[in-house]
């Protein structure tokens, strides 16, 4: 049943991209997906006082109960520099998402820092090969892509590869089906909403932006406000299929360039 009852579904997942601090180049970044360090170290002490967060790795594999999922996107060098210090001293795990295309090139992290990641506990996972959106894909580049990106990573790091976060959270019908093809077994949406279980093999994740107050994070922590983000989410994924992707984000940059323009 999908009932959207309250507090029925308890587990998010978090998606995270760049943090921004003292320390890393916010080249590349997108300040509307940017969090500073200082609202991460927020988020993590308010983690830490309701069940804690693991990576989605280390819960799908039955060791962690954590009661949130962190994941991060883009494999933005701040992931290293900032991201790992904050997670490795409050002890939470976290999926990184990252594209090997783009690993090691300027505001990326470099494969020798994403493996010392690794080595410290931390997954790190497949964002596609370079960040082109999968609706642009035929189904035969799809599958390569989800099949390079994933050995690549593996190679580099010395660990397995099973889950994929697709770029832009753009996913084709039948991308969980070509995903388990290829080797994954979860795909990581950026449709909002909260996890029942690690059966389903596409798992929600709220979306952390640079305007996410704390206290609408403690509320999806308590399971409110998921059906709220997932209305605004369906208007927002009717907008893209209606202006297509590149008419899409001109209307995103314009709305944003408003919102930012002094009041
Ligand atoms: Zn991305």
């Amino acid at each position: 049943m999908t009932s959207p009852t309250p507090y029925a579904d308890r587990r998010i997942a978090l998606m995270y991209h760049a943090l921004s601090g003292a320390g890393s180049p916010s080249e590349g970044q997108d300040a509307h997906y940017s969090v500073t360090t200082a609202q991460f170290a927020a988020h993590l002490a308010e983690l830490a006082r309701r069940g804690g967060g693991a990576s989605a790795r280390d819960w799908l594999a039955g060791g962690k109960p954590a009661a949130t999922l962190l994941t991060f996107d883009d494999g933005h060098l701040s992931n290293y520099t900032l991201a790992t210090p904050a997670l490795l001293d409050a002890g939470v795990g976290a999926d990184f998402f990252v594209n090997p295309g783009r690993v090691g090139t300027r505001g990326f992290a470099s494969w020798a820092q994403l493996r010392e990641m690794a080595d410290q506990g931390l997954s790190i996972q497949s964002h596609g090969w370079d960040h082109r959106y999968f609706t642009e894909l035929t189904p035969a580049e799809l599958r390569e892509d989800l099949t390079r990106s994933r050995t690549e990573i593996e190679d580099r790091i010395g660990r397995r590869v099973r889950l994929l976060a697709p770029p832009g959270g753009r996913m084709p019908a039948q991308l969980a089906e070509t995903a388990r093809e290829c080797g994954y077994t979860h795909v990581l949406s950026s449709r909002p909403g909260g996890i029942r279980d690690a059966a389903a093999h596409v798992l929600p994740r709220m979306a952390v932006t640079a305007q996410l107050d704390l206290a609408t994070l403690q509320g999806w922590l308590a399971g409110r406000g998921l059906s709220r983000a997932r209305l605004r989410y369906a208007a927002l994924d009717l907008a893209k299929r209606t202006l297509g992707d590149r008419g899409y984000e001109r209307l995103r940059a314009r709305l944003l360039g408003q919102a930012r323009s002094p009041a």
